[in-house]
């Protein structure tokens, strides 16, 4: 069995759509390459019409919430005990001298990224 892979699916639809575009465009130069290649114009007709599949599939695509990852990182002050900052959504903890560890933060309770530290 393979582990599974996650995509960006915002990504991948840009990446059909910019096709699509590249496919059309190439539609409007049709009249220029009939003469050399008889079915060009059925040929990028269908190219554009599978990046465009391609988008509505992954449109439909069922998903799964990815949970990020993070690390404490201690950020020292001059006039008082240093804070935690969550490296992913920045919110600092203050923690009266203890580590996120010592109250159990394995987890940033603002953005629930998972701690890696
Ligand atoms: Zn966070």
């Amino acid at each position: 069995m393979t582990e599974n892979e996650l995509i960006e699916r915002d990504k991948a639809i840009e990446r059909f759509k910019n096709l699509a575009g590249v496919y059309d465009l190439a539609l409007k130069d049709c009249n220029l390459e009939k003469e050399v290649y008889p079915h060009y114009e059925a040929l990028m007709r269908g190219k554009k019409a599978v990046m465009e599949l391609g988008v509505k599939v992954l449109m439909e695509a069922p998903v799964v919430s990815v949970r990020k990852t993070g690390r404490w990182v201690y950020k020292p002050r001059d006039y008082a005990d240093g804070v935690y900052e969550c490296s992913v959504c920045k919110e600092p903890y203050y923690l009266d001298g203890d580590t996120p560890l010592e109250h159990l933060y394995h987890y940033c309770p603002n953005c629930g990224a998972k701690m890696e530290n």
